[in-house]
């Protein structure tokens, strides 16, 4: 396990200092469980010079059932949020829904 491993893991409870990470936080409607997924902003949005949007496409598999989601954020040029979409089973949740401890 590498250094940026053990900091993303460290950071479930308090969010590492990450400049140009972006987090999307994701919900599989199969079998519940919960991923946060790191977008890069200098490597990993591809920008769309027509409408100077920036393009994030995630294939992104559960680690519990091994489904693939597909998923697209696009970002304005300050990086906010302007739609998005998962093919598969899963939708999107909230950072503060990500963090819930399980067992309601
Ligand atoms: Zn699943």
């Amino acid at each position: 396990m590498g250094f940026l491993d053990k900091v993303l893991r460290r950071g479930r409870e308090t969010q590492p200092r990450d400049p140009h990470g972006i987090y999307v936080y994701v919900q599989c409607d199969n079998c519940g469980e919960k991923l946060r997924i790191r977008a890069d902003k200098r490597h990993d949005l591809m920008r769309d010079y027509e409408t100077d949007e920036l393009i994030w496409k995630k294939e992104i598999m559960d680690a519990r059932c091994f489904q693939i989601m597909y998923a697209t954020v696009v970002f304005d040029g300050a990086h906010h949020v302007r739609s998005r979409a998962i093919e598969g089973q899963g939708h999107f949740i909230t950072e503060e829904e990500y963090l819930e401890v399980p067992g309601r």
